[in-house]
């Protein structure tokens, strides 16, 4: 492996890092003030080539190598955390997931409109009683002649309020276990779904998550994914791959609170000199930088090991965990290098430090990585 980017992934960084400061970054403060979706900026993405990053080109997709996939994830988490994981979101957990375990009618009907970004993604499996313990489904989906029969309750689904088709994970067969466990796609419009609310968060505020009731809603047989009893390992996969992103996002996090950081400490004047000079802060700052490189490091080995066709559930997690820590770590040391001036609002820094938190909670928890982990060293 090289430990370096080629010409082409610094290319493809310079043109997404352009792109976010352009049409992400003056919106990020609005954003997170409002906590509205932002529609506008998500359908520009997509006009850039940012919603099809996994999707072949000759299914309307702008398909990148996992490590370029990773940079522009970054770049974009860096101007905005909330547009960066609905980008995430919808690349690696929607649109992925139709294109992937698709057959060739689902792609036909459904890939174009998200790889282009005319439409949002989203993933469909927590519940209020299956949080960290996802196989553990009340929603239920039930075969009725030509249709699906879904009933239950998701929460905390991302771009809930946009988003037009999402991969839902229900059980077919409750009596299996994870192994009864069924992947359909379901569109917005079909009679029986209801969005019940949405919810209000500390930060990635424009993300939009909400929280749905399915009454005999009635899903066609032809949209179930993959086959039946097949859900389980469908959004299993689908995470590994969605961990990439939350990584970079971290990287993307971190990255922006040390730039900031190295800036204001060399302006900052106290006791006579920049506050740069004290080794109590530029310790700091190193110490931020070394977190901020490893982090880019196990994101970038483990888009590598996708890439490659390998198993790399160990490395997504590591790097899912490491770059999410790494990020509320390096945004918290900001905070305290900007003094009073990082704990205000409307400073970057305060909004870096509230949107670093979540990264440890979803796409599975903190814990839940060392789960996988640890798993994978103890097997
Ligand atoms: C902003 C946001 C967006 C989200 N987007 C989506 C989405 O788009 N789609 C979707 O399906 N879900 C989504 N989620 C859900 C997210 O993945 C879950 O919140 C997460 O998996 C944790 O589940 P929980 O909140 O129910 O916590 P719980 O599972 O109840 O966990 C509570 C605490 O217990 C710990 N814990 C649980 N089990 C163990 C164990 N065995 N060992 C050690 N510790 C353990 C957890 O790590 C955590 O610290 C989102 C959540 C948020 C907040």
């Amino acid at each position: 492996m090289a430990f370096g980017l080629s010409e082409e992934q610094r290319k493809f960084q310079a043109n997404a890092r352009e792109w976010a400061q352009a049409e992400a970054a003056p919106h990020a403060e609005k954003v997170d003030i409002t906590g509205e979706f932002p529609a506008e900026t998500i359908r520009k993405a997509g006009q850039a080539g940012f919603a099809g990053m996994n999707i072949p080109h000759e299914h309307g997709g702008s398909k990148v190598d996992g490590v370029s996939y990773a940079l522009a994830i970054q770049e974009i988490s860096r101007a905005c955390a909330s547009v960066g994981v609905i980008l995430a979101v919808h690349n690696s957990l929607g649109a992925f997931g139709v294109y992937h375990f698709g057959n060739e009618e689902q792609r036909k009907r459904y890939v174009p409109d998200l790889a282009s970004g005319r439409k949002v993604g989203g993933f469909m499996l927590t519940e209020p009683e299956a949080g960290s313990d996802a196989s553990n489904l009340s929603t239920t989906a039930a075969l009725d002649g030509s249709h699906y029969v879904v009933n239950g309750k998701k929460r905390y689904i991302l771009s809930g309020t946009n988003a037009e088709t999402f991969v839902l994970f229900a059980m077919t067969d409750k009596t299996k276990g994870a192994k009864g466990m069924s992947a359909l796609i379901l569109e917005r419009n079909t009679p029986g779904f209801k969005m019940t609310g949405r919810h209000d968060m500390m930060g990635v505020r424009g993300c939009a998550p909400a929280e749905f009731e399915f009454t005999d809603m009635r899903v066609p047989r032809e949209n179930l994914l993959g086959k039946e009893g097949e859900g389980f390992r469908i959004a299993l996969t689908l995470l590994d791959h969605g961990r990439i992103g939350i990584g970079a996002q971290g990287c993307g996090i971190a990255r922006a609170a040390l730039e900031a950081s190295v800036k204001y400490s060399k302006t900052r004047i106290q006791f006579q000199q920049p506050i740069s000079k004290n080794q109590g802060i530029s310790f700091a700052l190193a110490d931020m930088s070394a977190r901020t490189d490893a982090s880019e490091l196990l994101v970038w080995r483990a888009a590598e090991l996708k890439d490659s066709g390998a198993r790399f559930s160990r490395e997504s997690a590591t790097a899912k965990l490491f770059a999410s820590e790494t990020a509320r770590i390096v945004a918290e040391r900001a905070v305290q290098i900007h003094g009073g001036s990082g704990y205000m609002k409307g400073s970057p820094i305060e909004r870096h430090y509230r949107d670093a938190k979540i990264l440890e909670i979803y796409e599975g928890t903190s814990e839940v990585q060392r789960i996988v982990i640890s798993g994978a060293l103890l097997s």
